[in-house]
């Protein structure tokens, strides 16, 4: 018996987890379950993170967490407890498979189009880190970091998920022709990583393009990585080409803690009234269960699941209209009255039960913090990003008063487009402006002559926020403003 911790969460999260937990049970599924406190009640005790530090406790002990959705209060000024189990626990893959389910009806099933896609998406980096600034009372700065360790843990984890599942085909999802820097990183580690599975077919496909492709030619699609927010977006686009959320199971994969959950909320217009679907968080489970080594149970349950959907049993929220729908309870009875049946679509196989890895739970050591840095690393300069709503012109005259011999003004720009020394009178300018400087003749810079700029330029300027400008060996480590 494997102890897992449970979570049952708000809205109908109690319910539809009764039912899953329901089903495992009639299956004799190997599984013990220890049920903690998550969710809205906690943050309502005065837990201002939404979970007591004894569920903390035992999750960390037990490593697997299988959770109903909970709602996060609003006006309270309190983070998701969902994101914060995520990044507490650096589960950094979000893997989501999105299958035709027959009997769920959709635009692709009705003609004839088999989907099968797993999207990973990465988990705690990008604008997930929710570092964010009012520059001016005009101006919010949202701060993306893409890393390289971050990158390589949820490619490498695609990469390896693609080669024990059989995939054919890997593609990484990015907008690296406009983000060079930090969706540049990303596709990089991507093709570095590539060449350890030359089995596996890796291409890339920038996200809107991706996006197209996906509503037109799902088939084509088989495990797709990319950064949080685009990965965000693009599965709940591929939720919706296989029937919804409803059926949008998703597994948060860390080395150390792993999250089972459904991606739907918690259904507050439906909740209480044991009329909600457990499909979604019943197929999480069966990622759950393979996750731990459980094939037979995964197989055989799932089974009954697509046998169950395929003869046009449903709840109220999927399925043929014309025929009754079934309850919460009604629809998990049916599964487990189906259990050894064997669908006539995509039957799971019976793979044999598989030894569990065993999890190291104490860290040591942060590998993540060592770096592979090669190059030699200087400053050759700075950007200043002021406050001012006055004309470009009377900006650079202002800065270049305090350029001492060590600096010179090189652009200045507003959102990002050069306004200075050349522009556009039609480009719309708001009040905050960025100045870039470099060291007269490329000499490197330190951060002390940097404080002095700054020093400086307070006499005219509120400075709201500066990046120094690197260069790593002759490689400029910045990106060049647009027009530039
Ligand atoms: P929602 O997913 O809860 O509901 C959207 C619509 O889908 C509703 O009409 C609902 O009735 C329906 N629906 C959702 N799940 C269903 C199911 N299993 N069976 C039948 N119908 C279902 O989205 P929302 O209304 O935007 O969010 C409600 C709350 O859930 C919010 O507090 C939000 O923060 C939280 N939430 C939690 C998670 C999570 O725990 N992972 C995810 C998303 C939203």
């Amino acid at each position: 018996m494997t102890k897992i911790a449970v979570a049952k969460g708000d809205g109908i999260g109690p319910e539809i987890m009764d039912a899953v937990l329901s089903i495992f049970n009639a299956a004799k599924v190997p599984l013990e379950y220890e049920v903690v406190e998550m969710g809205k009640w906690v943050f309502d005790k005065g837990y201002s993170n939404g979970m007591t530090p004894e569920a903390q406790q035992t999750i960390e002990s037990l490593g697997i967490l299988f959770k109903g959705p909970m709602e996060t209060p609003k006006g309270k000024g309190v983070k998701s407890v969902n994101v914060t189990a995520r990044k507490t626990w650096n589960t950094y893959a979000n893997k989501r498979t999105f299958q035709t389910l027959h009997g769920v009806d959709t635009v692709f099933s009705k003609a004839g189009v088999p989907i099968d896609i797993t999207i990973v998406r990465e988990n705690i980096e990008d604008t997930y880190g929710g570092i964010e600034h009012m520059l001016t009372n005009d101006v919010a700065l949202s701060r993306r970091f893409i890393t390289r360790p971050g990158s390589a843990q949820v490619i490498r984890y695609a990469f390896e998920m693609a080669k024990k599942k059989g995939c054919r085909r890997i593609t990484c999802g990015h907008k690296a022709n406009i983000m060079k820097l930090t969706d540049g990183l990303f596709l990089e580690v991507f093709y570095e990583i590539a060449k350890e599975y030359p089995e596996l077919k890796a291409d890339d496909v920038i996200v809107d393009d991706l996006c197209m492709k996906l509503v037109s030619r799902p088939d084509l699609f088989d495990v797709v990585v990319l950064t949080n927010l685009q990965g965000d977006i693009v599965s709940d686009l591929c939720a919706g080409l296989v029937g919804g959320l409803g059926f949008a199971p998703s597994a948060n994969i860390g080395d150390h803690i792993s999250i089972f959950e459904a991606v739907h909320g918690t259904a507050p217009d439906i909740a209480g009234k044991n009329i909600a679907n457990p499909t979604a968080l019943l197929l999480s489970g069966f990622g759950m269960l393979r996750h731990l080594g459980l094939m037979q149970s995964a197989a055989m349950i799932e089974n009954a699941l697509l046998y169950t959907l395929e003869s046009g049993q449903h709840t109220g929220d999927f399925g043929d209209k014309n025929t009754p729908a079934l309850n919460t309870t009604e629809f998990a009875n049916a599964i487990i009255a189906n259990f050894g049946k064997q669908p006539a679509h995509n039957p799971k196989p019976m793979l044999q039960d598989a030894a569990i890895t065993p999890t190291v739970f104490k860290l040591e050591h942060n590998p993540m913090l060592e770096s592979n840095e090669e190059m030699n690393e200087f400053i050759v300069g700075v950007d200043m990003f002021i406050e001012s709503n006055e004309q470009p012109t009377v900006v650079a005259d202002k800065c270049l008063q305090h350029t001492l011999d060590l600096f010179k003004l090189v652009t200045i720009s507003n959102r990002g487009t050069q306004v200075w020394p050349k522009g556009s009178v039609f480009t719309n300018l708001v009040n905050q402006y960025r100045c870039r400087f470099e060291s007269v003749g490329d000499q490197p810079l330190t951060q002390i002559d940097i404080i002095e700029l700054y020093k400086r330029l307070t006499a005219d300027f509120k400075v709201c926020s500066t990046e120094i400008l690197n260069m790593w060996g002759d490689k400029k480590a910045y990106s060049l403003a647009q027009g530039q």
